[in-house]
């Protein structure tokens, strides 16, 4: 795909050509998940049809090709983030799951007044978890604000930031709003303060939306999920820098992530095996890998073109809606569009959307302090992906305009 053809990659989603009581499927829900290619759907029924098996220790055909599949699925990660090394890409479940990895170590290693820093925006899976760490730890949890179009507040972030910081772990994207974080230069920031502080990029909604290049964000984690990159659900990646990760304490034992076992003690294997104990998702990581390959035929500028585009539209629309207000308009941000509109219910709004087959998210986005800080209850979030159209854009307001109406 040389030029961004909507058309072209719409028909490679099946999904998209549903119908719902009669109307088009209007997906904007992308920020929850995204919808899959035909090429991840193939990639993982190839897989069970044709090589099924364990990997890494079967004596068979099977169980090698299984297993060069799952290992080339890792270099594949490991390129399209530009990891230095293929052990720097470690499975797991999702994003949730490699938050907990990362947290759930440092809290090993954080001492009492140790800082942990985190911001206004969290997802709860990047909120909770280090609020976690840092009552297992006796550390503190500062959070750095941000101002009421949801940028964060730099003032803040560098009187909070300290010798005594040891983490910052921060979104790449805000899911509730959309806004880009100014990632590399805050790390640098960090480093320069705290040289020994880490720091973790939460990816979730950042990867599908860009070019990542760990080494150039210069953090030590970078952790997302699969399916919201076109991928399978149950599948994800942390990536950490090795010297790091190296002698990351081990958080699941079992099979696998073994050298040497006898009933007394045991060893722990090396990079990535470590960290990834029991037999992995086989399927879900070459599904990603399908994933992976399909979105990186696209041009990345004009991925990034189109959804601005869309959000555009979107946000000249809003204007026209009486009582919208978009919730944190921040300048720099993805696709994603959230709001209010007043006398009306989130919920309410989704629900008469989902009457006329446009699907949203509404309500407080797993980041409820977050909703508190910005004063509502909660939003609707439409949340654009390459497949959505302009034509899309305008349905989605027909129909804002259709429930405002009814709600009014
Ligand atoms: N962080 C952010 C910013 C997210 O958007 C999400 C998913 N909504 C998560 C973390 C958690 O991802 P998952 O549920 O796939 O583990």
């Amino acid at each position: 795909l040389k030029t961004f053809d909507v058309a072209s990659i719409r028909q490679q989603f099946p999904i998209l050509a549903r119908t719902l009581d009669g109307n088009p499927l209007v997906y904007l829900d992308n920020a929850a998940t995204t919808q899959k290619p035909q090429a991840v759907i193939d990639a993982l029924v190839d897989f069970y049809t044709q090589c099924n098996s364990n990997v890494h220790r079967g004596a068979h055909q099977l169980s090698d090709e299984a297993t060069r599949r799952y290992e080339q699925s890792r270099a594949t990660v490991a390129k399209f983030i530009h990891a230095s090394a293929v052990e720097e890409v470690i499975w797991t479940s999702g994003t949730t799951e490699g938050i907990n990895i990362v947290a759930k170590g440092m809290a090993q290693r954080l001492q009492a007044c140790d800082e942990v820093m985190v911001t206004q925006m969290e997802h709860h899976a990047n909120l909770v978890t280090w609020q976690q760490a840092c009552k297992m730890s006796g550390a503190i949890l500062k959070v750095v604000p941000i101002d009421e179009q949801g940028n964060l507040d730099l003032a803040a972030f560098e009187q909070l930031l300290s010798s005594r910081t040891r983490m910052l772990a921060l979104p790449h994207v805000s899911n509730a709003l959309g806004t880009i974080n100014p990632i590399k230069m805050l790390t640098a920031k960090v480093k320069a303060v705290a040289p020994q502080a880490l720091v973790l990029i939460d990816g979730a909604q950042g990867v599908a939306h860009g070019r990542v290049d760990v080494q150039d964000i210069g953090a030590d984690f970078y952790v997302f999920s699969g399916h919201k990159l076109f991928g399978p659900t149950g599948i994800g990646v942390l990536w950490g820098r090795r010297q790091v990760l190296e002698d990351w304490p081990v958080w699941l034992t079992g099979g696998e992530m073994i050298a040497t076992v006898t009933y007394e003690d045991a060893t722990w294997g090396k990079l990535p095996n470590r960290l990834e104990a029991g037999t992995p998702n086989i399927a879900g990581a070459i599904g990603l890998a399908a994933a992976i390959d399909w979105f990186s035929q696209l041009d990345m500028d004009a991925v990034a073109g189109h959804e601005q585009a869309l959000l555009q539209r979107a946000l000249e629309l809003a204007q026209q809606v009486p009582g919208m207000r978009v919730v944190g308009n921040a300048e720099n941000k993805i696709g994603i569009l959230s709001f209010v509109i007043e006398g009306a219910h989130p919920a309410d709004i989704g629900f008469l959307l989902d009457r006329q087959g446009i699907a949203i998210r509404t309500g407080d986005h797993c980041a409820q302090p977050l909703m508190a800080r910005l004063h509502v209850p909660g939003t609707a979030r439409a949340s654009f992906s390459i497949y959505n159209t302009l034509d899309e854009v305008e349905a989605l307001f027909k129909g804002l305009h259709k429930a405002s109406m009814m709600l009014a």
